[in-house]
């Protein structure tokens, strides 16, 4: 795998003008060589790369890691500043995004210092933002167990059943086929808590004539699904009605433009704009989306603020949200992986409106 990134590296390697990477996050040492246990430290010169790990992780390193000389220590930031200093290395990045302010205090006091720590951030995001082969194969698997596990649990959710309940189920669904963990704290909010976008699963029993959404997923071979439904439990009133086909035309509409070298914010402004001109601007508060893979939010962000460009390959949510505080919400969303000319969802639940008949 480091091969495959080695054009990346290298060229951060240039461009930053580094004598050395030292890789800290998991998900990206996961990805560049291939290791899941949870300690470890990857180099990246521009002639070798070196994976430090303890005695509890070595064997496995040792059949994981093949990109990389695996390194077994005692003492790990010992190990590293030894390799550093043997290496005559100047300039070392590392990712900033997971280096606390103790950790580089402590890799700078026990380090030869001649060498300048160089913080790195929006240089390493995109890293893993495209995805291919085994990658999507993986993503694709994940959101084919979501729709799986949704078909099973469908026929419990009816009024008087929690949302614990239902959070509970499905996750049961999800591992009975195969996930390896939930991709994150599972979303069911029905009713009022229809309007708090994060309403994790409460003991609260879901009533005829409420909306409910349902935000979950789980992972495979490391990677991860996300998706929400929104359901109508019986017949709901006409404004909750009026918000889901906003919301979906919302959806809808944003993946209708998502093609290679588009600006991300303007793919966030189609779902934006319709839903302001709708009224509801106000209540559609957070991102049209993110990125997803070996972590549920990675790059790239799918925001108003991005100054990025989609590109073939990238995996992003879709999932336009209004959320009226005192009388509910509605979120709808896919996860989808940018091609050539346009977009193939990876995740399969129909959106359109669904009213349970009870
Ligand atoms: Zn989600
Ligand atoms: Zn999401």
């Amino acid at each position: 795998m480091i091969e495959q990134n080695n054009q990346f590296l290298q060229n951060l390697l240039i461009s930053e003008k580094l004598d050395a990477l030292l890789i800290f996050g998991l998900p990206n040492i996961r990805y560049l060589c291939g290791f899941t246990g949870t300690d470890g430290v990857l180099l990246v010169t521009a002639n070798e790369s070196v994976f430090f790990t303890d005695s509890r992780y070595f064997a496995q390193a040792q059949t994981q890691v093949s990109s990389a000389r695996v390194h077994c220590y005692n003492n790990k930031l010992k190990a590293v500043a030894d390799e550093l200093s043997s290496d005559g290395s100047m300039r070392v990045g590392f990712d900033a995004d997971v280096v606390s302010v103790a950790l580089l205090e402590d890799l700078t006091a026990i380090v030869d210092d001649t060498l300048t720590w160089c913080s790195l951030h929006h240089q390493l995001q995109p890293l893993r933002g495209v995805k291919s082969g085994d990658q999507l194969v993986s993503l694709k698997a994940a959101a084919d167990l979501n729709h799986q596990a949704f078909d099973l649990i469908l026929p419990m959710i009816r009024p008087g059943v929690t949302e614990r309940e239902i959070a509970l189920e499905l996750e049961f669904a999800l591992k009975r086929l195969g996930g390896e963990a939930n991709a994150f704290d599972f979303i069911v909010a029905s009713g009022l808590r229809g309007a708090l976008p994060h309403g994790v699963a409460s003991g609260k029993k879901i009533l005829e004539g409420e909306l409910l959404t349902i935000d979950f997923g789980t992972i495979v071979n490391g990677y991860h699904s996300d998706e929400t439904v929104t359901l109508a439990i019986g017949e709901v009133d006409r404004k909750l009605r009026q918000i889901f086909d906003i919301v979906l035309e919302a959806h809808d509409s944003a993946l209708a433009v998502v093609k290679p070298g588009m600006p991300i914010c303007d793919l966030d402004a189609v779902a934006r704009d319709f839903i302001m001109s709708k009224g509801y601007g106000e209540y559609f508060g957070h991102s049209l989306g993110h990125g997803v893979g070996l972590e549920i939010h990675e790059y790239p962000a799918v925001s108003d603020r991005s100054d990025q460009k989609l590109a073939e390959g990238m995996v992003i949510t879709v999932e336009p949200g209004i959320y009226i505080p005192g009388t509910g919400g509605v979120r709808i969303e896919d996860t989808i992986v940018v091609t050539t000319d346009g977009f193939e969802a990876l995740t399969s639940i129909p959106k359109q409106f669904k009213q349970l008949s009870l």
